[in-house]
């Protein structure tokens, strides 16, 4: 088999086993993937529109599983103050209880030897990269890593938003973020 498939065909299969796991927590593998976004992502990024920019998914089905995550007390529906139009959701305690969750895939990475972490996470970030701009997706990438972002304060300062950004923020990923 070349290389190039092989590769596709590991990637894909260690996206399956991953999913798999999803369903200990009695969570459907759409359900814990909505789940750990928003446990990565920014307050700006919690929108319906953007799980679904995040997993290549539609607003339609998204809104579905969010819906079923906050019926299972996993997340929790807010409303923006400045425009009550705006919902956006977060973890709600249980929820960050399961995505604290030690996952097989992290564990099994992290017995790799150091010297291999980063040429695998380089490689990988490529392919990702090649494949959301073969979509036209967003990268969703680190707000610290973003051109937008500004050290000031004990966090940062976004220059996009105007916002201050604590240390937490610098770390999550954000649907506006554009890698410098
Ligand atoms: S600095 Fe970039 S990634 Fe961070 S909040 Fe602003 S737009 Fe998003």
């Amino acid at each position: 088999m070349q290389h190039p498939t092989r590769i596709a065909e590991l990637i894909s299969r260690l996206a399956r086993l991953d999913a798999g796991e999803s369903w200990a927590a009695e969570l459907n593998p759409a359900q814990r993937a909505a789940l750990d976004y928003l446990s990565r992502a920014n307050r700006f990024s919690r929108s319906p529109s953007h799980v679904a920019a995040y997993l290549g998914s539609t607003r339609g089905t998204v809104s579905q599983t969010l819906k079923a995550l906050a019926q299972k007390g996993y997340v929790e529906e807010q409303r923006s103050e400045s425009d009550k139009r705006v919902i956006r959701f977060a973890l709600t305690a249980q929820g960050e209880q399961v995505t604290a969750l030690p996952r097989a895939l992290t564990e099994a990475a992290a017995a790799l030897p150091d010297t291999a972490h980063d040429t695998l996470q380089a490689a990988l970030e490529q392919i990702l990269g090649r494949m959301i701009a073969a979509n036209g997706g967003q990268p969703f990438g680190l707000c610290h890593a973003c051109k937008h972002f500004t050290a000031e304060g004990p966090g940062g300062f976004c220059r996009l938003l105007a916002e201050p950004l604590s240390p937490e923020d610098t770390n999550k990923i954000c649907h506006e973020q554009v890698t410098v």
